[in-house]
């Protein structure tokens, strides 16, 4: 049974404001920290519902979070020899988790809610309907035939992804007070959550299918600038609607963004 996790950071533990979130702040470190804990919780589980191969994925921002020495030896830390965003990801593994994970854009009290750009994307959609992060990763994971089957965050993430997904097992840790702030869940009960959802997620994996979506896939992204627009409306294959709005039709549950 192998489990493939993937992370972000804005739906972590003990981060309750958004200036934690800054690489320079006074508390960074103390986030980066939050960020193994629960890290190591969901792979605690795994192997405690019956996983025996576990694989991590440092993704916010692109990487560079992970305190490796951190990181529980039992998992193996993908570090993306092959230069794509999902790293090793593919058809061997049963099924993934999301760790960390926060509420796509234009979520009321979603923690930090975006999608991909909090600066530049307004709306994202699929076969007209808006998705956020989760989705995206439930729809590269399906790619590969595997299920998302377990979802850490705050609750609007959590909320989030039971309208997508079922059966789904989630772990909230904090709760969204408006965008910036949030009210956290205390910390040892939000490691337990995310062990007790990662250990009973290994059950339901039978139960779970991927997310497939019917094809040809219509992907919209709507900027909040026609300037963003720009750049991308020149690409190959996307067609711009409005000032501020791209369209891209593709197969490929690879090929999410214009
Ligand atoms: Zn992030």
């Amino acid at each position: 049974m192998k489990i493939y996790i993937h992370t972000d950071l804005e739906g972590i533990s003990g981060i309750d404001n958004i200036d934690m979130m800054a690489r320079d702040h006074v508390r960074h470190r103390e986030a980066l920290e939050n960020l193994m804990l629960d890290l190591n919780a969901a792979v605690d589980g795994a192997f405690a519902g019956g996983a025996d191969h576990v694989t991590v994925l440092d993704s916010h921002g692109g990487g560079g979070n992970f305190i490796l020495e951190m990181l529980d030896k039992r998992a193996e830390n993908d570090t993306k020899p092959n230069k794509k965003w999902w790293g090793i990801l593919d058809e061997s593994y049963n099924a993934t988790f999301f760790i960390g994970a926060h509420a796509m854009a234009g979520t009321i009290n979603g923690f930090l809610d975006h999608t991909q750009s909090s600066l530049t994307w307004f709306n994202y959609s699929v076969n007209r309907r808006k998705m956020g992060e989760l989705g995206q990763w439930a729809m590269v994971a399906g790619a590969f035939g595997v299920p998302l089957v377990m979802v850490s965050g705050d609750e609007a993430a959590c909320i989030e992804a039971k309208q997508f997904f079922n059966p789904v097992e989630t772990a909230i840790v904090k709760c969204g007070i408006g965008r910036n702030r949030a009210k956290l869940v205390d910390l040892d009960e939000a490691r337990n959550r995310i062990r007790e959802s990662a250990r009973r997620a290994i059950s339901i994996i039978k139960d779970a299918r991927p997310f497939v979506l019917s094809k040809p896939m219509e992907i919209i992204v709507e900027y909040t600038r026609s300037d963003y627009c720009d750049g991308v409306s020149a690409k190959q294959g996307v067609e711009r609607l409005d000032a501020r709005t791209v369209r891209k039709v593709t197969n490929d549950q690879l090929d999410l963004f214009p």
